[in-house]
């Protein structure tokens, strides 16, 4: 398969790149020791004003209309320089994706625009709940008819950047005698809207600068017009959208990988011991050589997913595969990067042990790695 990138790939490519160096990694350390807030807002808007935020979005609805090959290039490009800010970004033109394919035309008029141009800083996706994680119909929170709109309550955990985010997607349970999967909706709510509570923010292992909360819906009334798509459709509507998320996560993870592989790349070949440069040890070099075959099967994974998506064609099978990979790969560098600094890898005034941490999670959300073997096989038997 040969990639040939057009004018514009290359283009947004280079852009995000020059962001990320300029703006996104000197933010990064900091952002990890839990500074920085008023700066990743800043950065967010300037990602917004160049188009980052609403990749795949029609430009009739404010988008850039470039493709997902384009946020696969992007989102790597950001997330070599901080991954903290870059699920943010990733988990937004998730969001844009949602009600661009499922809105109605007054709800794309009314949230796309403020999506792309950063009004809304970002866009957050609340599908979680503690008792349904990796299987999502699980879920408990519920949305009542009431007069002429709906009423939600419930909760969700681990909502990424629910603490600046502009608009939920929110799936929610509105005919509980369905069978599991069947009776569930989805709906736009948009922040600041009655009994929409922006509860508990976690401390976690790593990715410190993007929030992580839980969400309240405590009698949260919104009107007819929130619904998206069809009543009682939305788990199908989620279960479509996580998988081009899932392109964002690998692109994510091979961005992280890279950024390791890079400091180590560079450490192997400037420490010395026994009177010579690590790198030129054979034990160093093939654990180099074996990342390096990890970081282009992950992008070769990643760009062909994004590639069927673009093409129109179905794309869940590709698209867990380049994410099992990628954030498996970012997982085996970060940890080999680590190993090559030796005891500064370890040490936080070096990058390596952040990004080790920072990896470790894309092997959970948006589907463990677990998950996304469940659904390689399931498309793998289907088509037997
Ligand atoms: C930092 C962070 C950000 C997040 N952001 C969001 C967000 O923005 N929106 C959102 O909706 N969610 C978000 N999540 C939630 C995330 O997607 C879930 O944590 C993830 O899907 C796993 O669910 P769980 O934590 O309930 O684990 P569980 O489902 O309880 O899984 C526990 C273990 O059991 C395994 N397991 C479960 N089922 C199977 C099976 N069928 N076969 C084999 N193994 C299985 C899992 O792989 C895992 O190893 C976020 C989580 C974190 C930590």
């Amino acid at each position: 398969m040969h990639f040939a990138f057009t004018d514009e790939e290359e283009m947004i490519r280079a852009a995000a790149e020059r962001i990320a160096a300029e703006r996104l990694a000197p933010l990064a350390a900091r952002l990890d020791r839990g500074e920085g807030r008023d700066e990743l807002l800043a950065n967010l808007k300037l990602l917004a004003d160049n188009g980052f935020m609403a990749l795949n979005v029609s430009p009739d609805h404010g988008g850039a209309g470039a493709g997902t090959v384009a946020f696969a290039l992007a989102i790597e490009a950001l997330g070599y320089a901080c991954a903290a800010t870059t699920v943010g970004v990733s988990v937004t033109n998730m969001v844009g994706e949602v009600i661009q394919s499922v809105g109605s035309e007054e709800q794309k008029r009314r949230h796309l625009p403020k999506l792309a141009d950063g009004t809304y800083p970002a866009g957050a996706f609340c599908l979680t709940e503690s008792g349904a994680g990796s299987d999502p119909a699980g879920m408990r929170t519920r949305a009542r008819r009431d007069g002429d709109g709906y009423v939600l309550d419930g909760s969700k955990i681990y909502i990424s950047s629910a603490e600046y985010a502009g608009v939920f997607v929110v799936w929610a349970v509105t005919d509980p005698d369905r069978p599991k999967g069947k009776g569930i909706s989805c709906f736009l709510v948009e922040a600041g809207t009655p009994g929409l509570v922006i509860g508990k923010a976690e401390e976690k292992m790593g990715q410190h600068g993007s929030s992580t909360n839980t969400v309240i819906f405590d009698d949260c009334r919104v009107p007819a017009s929130a619904l998206m798509g069809r009543e009682n459709d939305g788990f199908r509507i989620a279960v479509g959208e996580l998988a081009g998320g899932r392109i964002g996560v690998a692109a994510l993870s091979l961005g992280i990988a890279r950024a390791a592989m890079d400091v180590a790349k560079a450490h192997a070949r400037d420490r010395q011991q026994f009177g010579q440069p690590i790198a030129e040890f054979q034990g160093v070099q093939w654990m180099i050589a074996d990342r390096e075959t990890d970081l282009e099967a992950a992008r070769l994974l990643i760009l062909s997913a994004a590639a069927k998506k673009d093409r129109g064609e179905p794309f869940a099978k590709e698209a867990s595969m380049a994410k099992l990979f990628a954030s498996e790969a970012a997982h085996r560098c970060t940890d080999t990067a680590i190993q090559l600094l030796g005891g500064a890898g370890y040490i936080r005034d070096y990058p390596v042990e952040r990004l080790a941490r920072d990896a470790r999670i894309t092997r959970i959300y948006e589907g463990t790695s677990e998950i996304q073997r469940v659904i390689i096989a399931r498309e793998t038997l289907r088509n037997l």
